[in-house]
């Protein structure tokens, strides 16, 4: 059995729906680390570090020391939720508003290297699953079990576009799109650690296969 499960690709491919169903099925820690950038991202929003829709990044770098990051589990749902100093800020990360500036706050060295740090902390010692965009080349490049989620463009901004109307967004299809090909290419274009297939990932491509078939996909991998 894998202790150390390491889920990367690209957006909205499903990972981290697929990375919490196979944490609660084996019993394992969850930590979603795109959920970390999204608070940092939104701390800069509320913050005013955007000038003519360009985030300010000295400001931001300076600021890092103020930013405290938890997850703490929903007593409900039991699922890991993710606080902003001391704030449950879990719904207020997952807005369009948030997507669009998170790959730019995403680039900047100095947070990649304060989340990481944090990240490898949280998976010292623990059964985990962690998902992201650099869990298996960055911050487990020892995992026994990795995999790189893929899916064709428009099947995953179709996926994006329901969760968000689900949840009451005002979005159209065609900028959920657009955000998804932008932060993609954001994310793999990158200097610091751009997202890539990690030595030794297993590539699922769920674009013509149902979430239950994707995850006992991985199941079986896990159980290996
Ligand atoms: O996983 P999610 O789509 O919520 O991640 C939001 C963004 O955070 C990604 O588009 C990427 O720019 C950034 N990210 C990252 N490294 C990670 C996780 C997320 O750069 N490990």
């Amino acid at each position: 059995r894998k202790i150390t499960i390491a889920i990367d690709g690209y957006s909205s491919t499903g990972k981290s729906t697929i990375a919490k169903k196979l944490a609660k099925s084996l019993g394992y820690v969850y930590v979603d680390t795109g959920a970390m950038y999204r608070a940092v991202s939104y701390y800069a929003l509320i913050n005013d570090m955007f000038r003519n829709q360009e985030l300010q990044k000295d400001q931001l770098i300076q600021a890092l020391d103020k930013i405290r990051l938890e997850f703490k589990l929903n007593s409900n749902t039991g699922l890991p939720e993710i606080y902003l100093n001391g704030d449950l800020v879990e719904k207020q990360i997952r807005t369009l508003e948030v997507s669009h500036v998170v790959s730019e706050v995403a680039a900047v060295s100095e947070v990649r290297h304060k989340l990481v740090e944090q990240q490898q902390a949280m998976g010292k010692n623990k059964a985990i699953v962690m998902d992201g965009r650099d869990v298996g080349t960055v911050i487990f490049p020892d995992a026994e079990l990795k995999l790189f989620m893929t899916a064709s463009a428009d099947v995953r901004a179709h996926r994006r576009y329901l969760e968000l109307t689900e949840r009451g967004d005002q979005v159209t299809y065609q900028a959920v799109l657009e955000n998804v090909q932008k932060r993609d290419l954001i994310d793999t274009t990158r200097s610091d650690s751009p997202l890539m297939k990690a030595d030794g990932a297993i590539e699922i491509d769920s674009t013509n296969l149902s979430l239950e078939e994707t995850f006992q996909r991985c199941l079986k991998l896990s159980n290996e």
